[in-house]
């Protein structure tokens, strides 16, 4: 036989990785666990259980205690009681600490691949190679973070206890993603994995003894989602960070509103993969594998979608088929297999079901193998033949299978790819890096690859916008997340109980100046008549009438949300122009400052050197946001593989602002020019009081040269028009001052597009103050990161 035949003719024998080690540690802890609380292994007397199993054989583990109310409560105590000390402790112990936990899960790391292979279901070589060597890095770089915290990151502080909700498809990787930026922070934690997944994190509370984590700091607890929701709703928990089903993360916006927690979701996905005819077909085909056939395709970001340029389409798919004839199915710990198993029956069923019932809507399956239930093992698939609408390409399978659509210019790819209700992750192939750099800051995504797919690393923040969610994990953003600022200690003592703007119905005031004043909305750079007609007086602090305001409603929200759509183009106009005009204005309000101050005074009842301080204030604060506007510009990331992650700050899109009672003048402007400096557009509800001197400014901003659509103001019911604001699919993003009724509802009606609230009590600062009320602060919350990975060399 010649030497080419039988090298072609040679078959894989099975390389099976050990799994003594793994089975000797289940066997010590009885194949049985139960919580991991106060440092401390806790089991409940009669406690309910689950049965862990390895998917790829049915066989049983070990079980799980299920953890009931009264467990979740001994957590969140152990943590909060932990926390303060923990914080107190100082960067370098805490650094210490994490530099202790990266060190013992390296030396225990072939254990702990073995444990998630076998729990999960995922090819040895994957959680070898990648999942666990990610999570030492994890460790790694926040140890550093946390020794570099006080020079680096004051003026914040740790947000208190921090509930983490984990997913089943990495399961330690994730838990290192959650726990390590939390607690370098001086976080305490309360972290509970996916039912079908907790034994690489019953593995981890050992590790955190032996490291030194201190008791409480650290808690683990076990359970399904009902624990799950007990553990984010308990009133003590100051933050949730979950990653998990769209579905879910939205019951959990909803049961956490109005508690005043902060919240981070990273939720499902639908990512494009997109190709040009020019880029390298042979690396594209690679590319795939690790898009969609990584994990089993059980990962929010793959790369399900793929766009194909339609001269290369027939190329590529007859190449993408012929790899897949070579993708190598076996038992997960076999380190020579390529694809593994689904990580439970339930998982397999739902995938298996999509499918079936995705085809009846049309399309064409390829698969080179059968599936087979008994091993939980779905073939590598694509689907042919299929358009946009089609649910298939819509819906995220969370499996192995990939849609395919092409397309024939640049635009018409980026508006496929954008063309999804999820916003997690995108890649782009192309040999152009003209064209490449052109169409990734188009895509609308937390993150977009070039040339690559599935790359992450703890210096580059991960997470989504739109319905994939919202925060970022790793890097300095992933920081933020888990850190507020330094507390503030602020009353108001004036403005805070004056007089609101009444309906018309039972006010009769005398009316302060000569002529009768009707200030109108600002919609798309015009003064415009409210929808119904009405008006309200907008009162002085003595309770005369300042001037009428207009009574807005639901359409006139929708026309101000509408004309800051038109006016998206400001996104995309340079830094140096949005400077300038930030600048204009100041410049022309500066002309108007006697006016101003008097009106101040008239309205607000206030002394002229206060009014004065206000004013010139309010300056001041135009001056600083035009300041940033072309310098909060992102990082270059040097993650560990050769090439260059962007980290670029990206407008939100449409702001709703509900601002806050006093100091109407200075509160107004530290929320709009943030938001605008940053390439957002805002439509603005003033608070109850004093609605006139928003209003006043309208003329200087006419003035301006700020394009219509980009400030737009209703005046009205408070309550009632940030109720509209929030319910808005096309307002991204609420920032409300209001009262816990008001915050609640708020953050309640914005679950239903996922958008980012940021909510405050009505007067909670001094707006002079300038830690209180300017900073970059207002600049994260106007911006999100998306990281572009770039990387070179042939
Ligand atoms: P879930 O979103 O249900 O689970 C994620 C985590 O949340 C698990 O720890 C789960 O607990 C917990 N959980 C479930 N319900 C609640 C609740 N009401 N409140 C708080 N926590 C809760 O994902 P599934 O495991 O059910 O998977 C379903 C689908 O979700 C997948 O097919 C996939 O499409 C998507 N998914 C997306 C992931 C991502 O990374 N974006 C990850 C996993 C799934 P428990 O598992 O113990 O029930």
């Amino acid at each position: 036989m010649k030497l080419s035949k039988s090298i072609e003719e040679l078959e894989y024998s099975q390389a099976l990785e050990s799994d003594k080690e793994a089975m000797a540690w289940l066997e010590t802890n009885g194949r049985k666990f139960g919580q991991f609380i106060g440092g401390e292994f806790l089991f409940q007397k009669n406690a309910d259980q689950i049965k862990v199993t390895n998917p790829a054989d049915s066989s049983i583990l070990a079980a799980i205690e299920i953890a009931d109310d009264k467990t979740v409560d001994l957590a969140v105590t152990a943590a909060a009681q932990s926390q303060k000390s923990w914080y107190k402790a100082g960067g370098h112990a805490r650094a210490k600490v994490l530099y202790a936990l990266a060190r013992l899960i390296q030396k225990h790391a072939r254990v702990i691949s073995v444990l998630e292979t076998l729990d999960n279901g995922k090819p040895i070589r994957e959680s070898r190679d990648s999942d666990i060597p990610l999570a030492i890095r994890h460790f790694y770089y926040h140890a550093g973070w946390a020794q570099l915290q006080e020079s680096e990151l004051a003026g914040q502080e740790p947000v208190g206890v921090v509930a983490q909700i984990i997913p089943w498809n990495f399961p330690f990787l994730m838990l290192a993603w959650k726990i390590a930026p939390a607690i370098a922070m001086g976080n305490s934690i309360v972290l509970k994995p996916a039912e079908s997944t907790p034994l690489t994190a019953m593995f981890f509370a050992q590790l955190c003894t032996e490291a030194g984590v201190p008791k409480g700091v650290v808690n683990i607890v076990n359970g399904a989602g009902n624990t799950g929701a007990t553990l984010s709703a308990h009133p003590n928990v100051n933050k949730v960070a979950f990653t998990g089903s769209t579905a879910v993360g939205r019951a959990i916006r909803k049961s956490t509103a109005g508690q005043s927690k902060k919240l981070t979701l990273e939720l499902g996905g639908k990512s494009a993969f997109v190709v040009f005819d020019d880029a390298d077909l042979d690396s594209v085909v690679e590319g795939i594998v690790d898009a969609i056939w990584y994990n089993q395709g059980e990962v929010c970001c793959a790369g399900s979608r793929l766009l194909i340029q339609a001269s290369v389409e027939e190329k590529l798919i007859g190449k993408i088929k012929k790899r897949m004839e070579s993708l190598r199915f076996g038992t997960p710990l076999d380190k020579s297999i390529d694809v593994g198993s689904l990580v439970s029956d339930k998982q397999f069923e739902q995938v298996s079901h999509l499918v079936k019932s995705g085809l009846k809507s049309g399309g064409n399956l390829f698969q080179c193998e059968q599936p087979d239930s008994s091993k939980n093992y779905y073939p590598p698939s694509i689907i042919t033949d299929v358009d946009s609408s089609h649910p298939l390409v819509q819906e995220e399978i969370f499996g192995p299978v990939l849609v395919i659509m092409s397309f024939r210019t640049q635009p018409e790819a980026i508006q496929l790819a954008n063309n999804t209700r999820y916003g997690l992750s995108a890649s782009v192939w192309s040999e152009n890096i003209n064209r490449a750099m052109h169409v990734a800051p188009a895509l609308i995504a937390g993150v977009v690859w070039i040339n690559c797919h599935n790359k992450f690393d703890a210096a580059c923040g991960f997470g989504g916008v739109k319905e994939s969610g919202f925060g970022r994990e790793g890097g300095k953003e992933g920081l933020y997340e888990y850190l507020k600022p330094v507390q503030l200690k602020y009353k108001a003592t004036n403005g805070a109980s004056g007089n609101k703007a009444s309906s018309t119905s039972n006010v009769q005031h005398s009316t302060s100046s000569e002529i009768d004043r009707t200030l109108k909305f600002y919609i798309g750079g015009k003064q415009v008549r409210p929808d119904g007609g009405n008006s309200i007086p907008a009162l002085n602090f003595d309770g005369s009438i300042s001037a009428w305001v207009g009574q807005g409603n639901r359409k006139d929200i929708r026309n101000a949300v509408e004309a800051a759509r038109k006016a998206n183009g400001w996104a995309s106009k340079t830094a140096h122009l949005r400077a300038q005009v930030l600048y204009f204005f100041a410049e022309n309000l500066t002309v108007r400052k006697d006016e101003f101050i008097k009106r101040l005074m008239e309205t607000c009842g206030v002394k002229k050197p206060e009014a004065t301080g206000e004013f010139n204030a309010t300056v001041s604060r135009i001056f600083s946001y035009a300041a940033w506007a072309d310098k909060f510009d992102g990082a270059a990331h040097d993650a560990p593989y050769r090439g260059i992650t962007l980290a670029l700050p990206e407008p939100i899109g449409i702001i709703g602002l509900v601002a806050p009672d006093h100091q109407p003048l200075l509160a107004a402007i530290s929320l709009i020019a943030p938001a605008i400096a940053m390439g957002n557009r805002v439509v603005y509800i003033p608070g109850d009081q004093y609605q006139n001197i928003i209003l006043e400014l309208v003329s200087v901003m006419e003035t301006s040269d700020i394009p219509g659509g980009v400030i737009n103001i209703v005046t009205g019911d408070k309550n009632e028009l940030s109720t509209h604001l929030a319910g808005h699919g096309e307002v991204e993003s609420m920032w409300c001052w209001g009262d816990s009724e008001l915050n609640k509802n708020i953050e309640s009606i914005s679950v239903e597009n996922l958008k980012r609230t940021w909510c405050h009590e009505n007067n909670d600062r001094d707006w002079l103050d300038m830690n209180a009320g300017e900073g970059t602060e207002f600049l994260r919350k106007a911006t999100h990161v998306k990281n572009i990975w770039t990387p070179y060399g042939d």
